[in-house]
C-alpha cells in the first residue's frame, strides 16, 4: 500500500468500516510511515472532538467522565 491509498482509506479505517484485510493493510502502513501516522492521529483527534461536540450538553456525566478518562489515557507518557 502506498501513502495515497492509505490516506484514501484513512476515514473508513478510523470508523472501522474497512474489511478486516484492509484494516490490517492500513494499520501496517501506519506502523511504517510517520507521514501517514501523523495524519491518522490528527484525524482521530478531530473525530473525537466532533463526537464530543455532538454529544455535548445532553451527555450524561458518567459518559463524559469516561470520555475524559479515555482521552487522558491517550496522552503520551
Ligand atoms: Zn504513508
Amino acid at each position: 500500500m502506498d501513502c495515497q491509498e492509505a490516506l484514501e482509506l484513512l476515514q473508513d479505517f478510523l470508523k472501522e468500516e474497512l474489511t478486516a484485510a484492509n484494516q490490517a493493510r492500513v494499520a501496517s502502513h501506519l506502523a511504517a510511515c510517520r507521514h501517514c501516522l501523523t495524519h491518522e492521529q490528527f484525524e482521530r483527534n478531530f473525530l473525537a472532538a466532533l463526537e464530543r461536540a455532538a454529544r455535548g450538553a445532553c451527555c450524561p456525566d458518567a459518559v463524559a467522565a469516561r470520555i475524559r478518562q479515555a482521552l487522558r489515557s491517550d496522552l503520551p507518557g
